[in-house]
């Protein structure tokens, strides 16, 4: 489809991929497995008796519907299903959540544009400088897109709260104000004359919200030492990629020996909820942690983990580490540094990322993800 990049070098290894494509991907293969995919349905409530979840409520247009089942995993991003049912939960960490970003896409800007980042936070400056509002960040993240080759941007951060609907409205409302602004700038770059918005973001998107307690945080000092657990489901490898302020420059912070770190099953497992499991940005971790176990490609295999957690429990009404390691092998997963196809060589990064290594601005810089 020609939809996915080369792996290229950043921070760690990544490819660039065209959203479209990716779209249907995941909808044929959730088709092909037999996944019974329920789009336009949120989940409303659920219920606990003791120490398990035993139901939720989803709502659609059609109205309430009741859902009962052994095992729970809540991939919202936001908490929602273990909040509702009762589960020990956290907001961000010490006191303190990441930015979130609202992403850009732009047309009609030429293929011989500068796309340099220091042409585009050069613009980004003389812009503020000549009145132009509201402009926060002066660096970001921008690329162009496989296939269509748009222009994607992430320059417009934002502190709110993932967690209430006034809120994150109020950050779309003035992220879409600040994407006209930085329309502006950009267009005084040769080759960006004629640039237009051709969309934003659907939502503003939220890196760091709620956290649910899980039986074991991972830290900052795990993935510096490149932590080995028995217990290991999942290997994380992206580096701690910690967003502050509006404005100020993203931290980084690297994985021992440019490796990988284990994540283990305890992670995903909440602490006093012993039927319900998470996956992707809610596995447990320190605020730096927390920056490197969200991205995709991790996300990818923490929620395939805790889908076989779920299962496993659901049979077997237990949690052996055992045995859900046993199957993912059987269904191919990567859980230990000796079973990488490339073993011998350091794997740096399995995380997709949407940019192109001649647009990398340099270390320090503001690139993000
Ligand atoms: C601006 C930005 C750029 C990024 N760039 C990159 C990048 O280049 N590469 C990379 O690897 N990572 C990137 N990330 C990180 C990555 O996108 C996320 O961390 C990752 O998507 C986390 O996946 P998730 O499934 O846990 O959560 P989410 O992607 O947030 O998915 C949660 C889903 O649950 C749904 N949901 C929530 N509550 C309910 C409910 N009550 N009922 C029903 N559904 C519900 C939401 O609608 C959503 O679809 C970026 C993040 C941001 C914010």
């Amino acid at each position: 489809m020609g939809a996915v990049s080369e792996p290229i070098q950043f921070h760690g290894v990544a490819v660039l991929i065209e959203p479209e494509s990716v779209k249907y991907v995941l909808d044929q293969l959730c088709k092909h497995a037999g996944v019974q995919v329920c789009l336009h349905t949120m989940l409303v409530s659920a219920t606990r008796n003791g120490n398990h979840i035993t139901s939720v409520t989803l709502h659609d247009d059609g109205g309430n519907h009741e859902v009962r089942a052994k095992a729970f995993v809540d991939a919202s991003g936001e908490g929602d299903l273990a909040f509702f049912g009762g589960a020990s939960v956290r907001y961000g960490n010490h006191g303190t959540v990441q930015t979130g970003t609202l992403s850009m896409r732009l047309g009609g800007i030429t293929a011989d544009a500068d796309l340099s980042p220091t042409r585009w936070t050069a613009a980004i400056q003389q812009a503020k400088q000549r009145g132009v509002k509201p402009l926060v960040s002066e660096s970001g993240l921008f690329f162009r897109v496989p296939i269509t080759n748009d222009v994607a941007t992430y320059f417009i951060d934002q502190k709110y709260d993932g967690r209430d609907a006034e809120s994150l409205t109020a950050a779309g409302i003035h992220g879409r104000e600040q994407a006209r602004a930085y329309l502006k700038a950009i267009r005084t770059i040769p080759g960006c004359e004629h640039a237009y918005i051709l969309a934003t973001g659907p939502e503003i998107g939220t890196r760091e919200s709620r956290h649910v307690n899980a039986r074991y945080q991972v830290t900052t000092q795990d993935i510096e030492n490149g932590a080995r657990f028995d217990d290991v489901v999942c290997l994380g490898a992206w580096p701690m990629e910690y967003h502050t302020e509006p404005g100020q420059p993203t931290v980084w912070r690297m994985v021992h020996e440019n490796s990988t770190y284990d994540i283990p099953l305890r992670t995903l497992c909440s602490k006093d909820t012993p039927n319900l499991f998470v996956g992707g940005r809610l596995t447990d971790g320190d605020s730096y942690a927390g920056g490197s176990l969200r991205v995709m490609g991790t996300s990818f295999g923490t929620g395939h983990a805790a889908g076989v957690a779920a299962a496993v429990y659901a049979q077997s009404q237990g949690s052996e580490y055992i045995f859900v390691q046993k199957e993912l092998v059987r269904q191919n997963a990567h859980i230990k540094l000796d079973q990488q196809p490339n073993a011998g060589e350091k794997l740096r990064c399995g995380v997709f990322i949407w940019m192109r290594l001649s647009q990398f601005p340099q270390d320090g810089g503001e690139n993000q993800c």
